[in-house]
């Protein structure tokens, strides 16, 4: 910590010194409210800004189907039939899986569904499904309702793991002791990679282990965690992972999303049966146009595909992975973990005990995202910062959620935030 310094001078020179820097002119950063050049937008947690390639590479593929018809799903310089495939590396190397493990399809909800439905089996000794008690609302609706999809009661067969009495966060050795002391009626452990509330990032090496060795099934929501953190699916093991696309991805509201599926399942003859809702897109794409009566799934998470893709969805997405292939998790990975202090830093060196940051401080327990509760005020002082073109996020019932991200924030965004931060703790005593 001792090389970060509170002051304006030390964020431009961290600035100028960025080995990312360049990255900032390739997005559209939203103009500030207050009318004075972009705005410190801080909320790339919840929809990134937009890459400006997208623009070019949207209107070419508008003019492919201008001008190709139905010709552009086998022709042009981007052809749409294989279109998904282009997407399969560059999201592997974004997650840290094989590539036959990645597939990009439909949006976040709807993926943990068809996921559940195969690697949610639950019987009558084992039908629980663990998540945690901050879980995102989404997250808990679909759990529950695959419970009572399956004849089950949320309210038996639904665990929700708390933090300890007055805490916040869980902490990871709890979750551990959890699986291996109760899970015996486990199906399906889920929890998120990162915690969309307080940022926190869980151990998900050492839970998906516990869980398997529990015998449970694992999956993970990754919304907060793809494009945020470096993560080795493959090497980790969980059965499935789901992300979107739309926060850190930059990929635009309501993005295509992301799927893993561990290859042990879908590897020939690797014994795994499961249930799986199929349709065309999932078949063998050598024989998927033979429109034969048996579905022929194809050996890789493809396999759960339904629909041909939709191509304007994946434009934007293609554009954003070239970004971070350019730039690497790793590297990005060691600027949010930077931008992170510094701004741990300045808020505990400006406004010391006026705010809490409730996000874990040590590096490997938090990514870009940093919560802050200004206690009884988070809600005014969060309106105040969008008046001054700070753009945070607000979750009721007290916390603002910031997120500098590496792709296109900066040292001096983190600087304006703090210093808007205290104008606007001043302007309210
Ligand atoms: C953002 C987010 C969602 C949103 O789900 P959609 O299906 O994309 O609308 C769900 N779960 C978590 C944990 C999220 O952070």
């Amino acid at each position: 910590m001792s090389m970060l310094e509170p002051s304006l001078g030390w964020a431009q020179a961290a600035d100028d010194s960025d080995p990312l820097k360049d990255l900032r002119e390739r997005f559209h950063i939203p103009p500030s409210a207050a009318g004075d050049g972009p705005s410190i937008y801080l909320v790339g947690n919840s929809l990134g800004c937009m890459p400006k390639g997208v623009e070019a590479e949207m209107a070419r593929e508008f003019d492919n189907w201008k001008t190709l018809g139905v010709e552009a799903h086998l022709q042009g310089d981007s052809p749409w039939y294989p279109y998904h495939e282009s997407l399969r590396e560059p999201g592997a190397r974004l997650v840290g899986a094989l590539p036959h493990e990645v597939v990009f399809m439909n949006s976040l909800t709807v993926n943990l569904h068809l996921m559940m439905v195969s690697f949610y089996r639950p019987t009558a000794e084992r039908h629980k499904i663990v998540i945690e008690e901050s879980a995102f609302p989404s997250d808990r609706y679909a759990v529950a309702s695959q419970i009572e999809f399956h004849g089950f009661d949320p309210k038996t067969s639904l665990v929700q793991l708390k933090p300890r009495e007055g805490e916040r966060v869980l902490h990871d050795e709890d979750i551990i002791e959890f699986l291996k002391a109760n899970a015996s009626d486990v199906a399906l452990v889920m929890l998120p990679g990162v915690n969309y509330l307080s940022g926190q990032v869980f151990d998900m090496q050492a839970i998906t282990a516990a869980a398997r060795q529990a015998g449970c099934a694992v999956g993970w929501d990754l919304a907060h965690a793809a494009g945020n953190i470096p993560l080795k699916l493959h090497e980790w093991g969980p059965d499935f992972a789901c992300w979107c696309s739309y926060k850190y991805l930059n990929s635009g509201p309501g993005a295509i999303a992301g799927c893993f599926v561990h290859e042990r399942h879908t590897r020939e003859g690797s014994g795994s049966n499961f249930p799986r809702f199929a349709g065309w897109w999932g078949n063998d794409p050598n024989t998927r146009f033979e429109m034969g009566e048996q579905f022929v799934p194809v050996a890789s998470a493809d396999a759960w595909q339904l629909s041909n893709p939709p191509i304007f969805s994946m434009t934007p997405l293609r554009v954003s992975l070239e970004l971070f292939d350019r730039a690497t998790m790793d590297a990005l990975r060691a600027k949010a973990l930077r931008l992170s202090e510094y701004t741990q830093v300045l808020l505990e060196a400006r406004l010391g005990d006026r705010i809490q940051i409730i996000t874990p401080s040590e590096p490997e327990r938090r990514g870009c995202q940093l919560s802050i509760l200004v206690p009884g005020q988070s809600r005014p002082i969060h309106d105040a910062l969008g008046k001054m073109g700070i753009v945070t996020d607000f979750r009721a019932p007290d916390v603002i959620r910031t997120a500098p991200v590496p792709l296109y924030n900066t040292f001096a965004d983190v600087y304006g935030f703090v210093e808007g931060l205290e104008r606007a703790l001043s302007a309210g005593d």
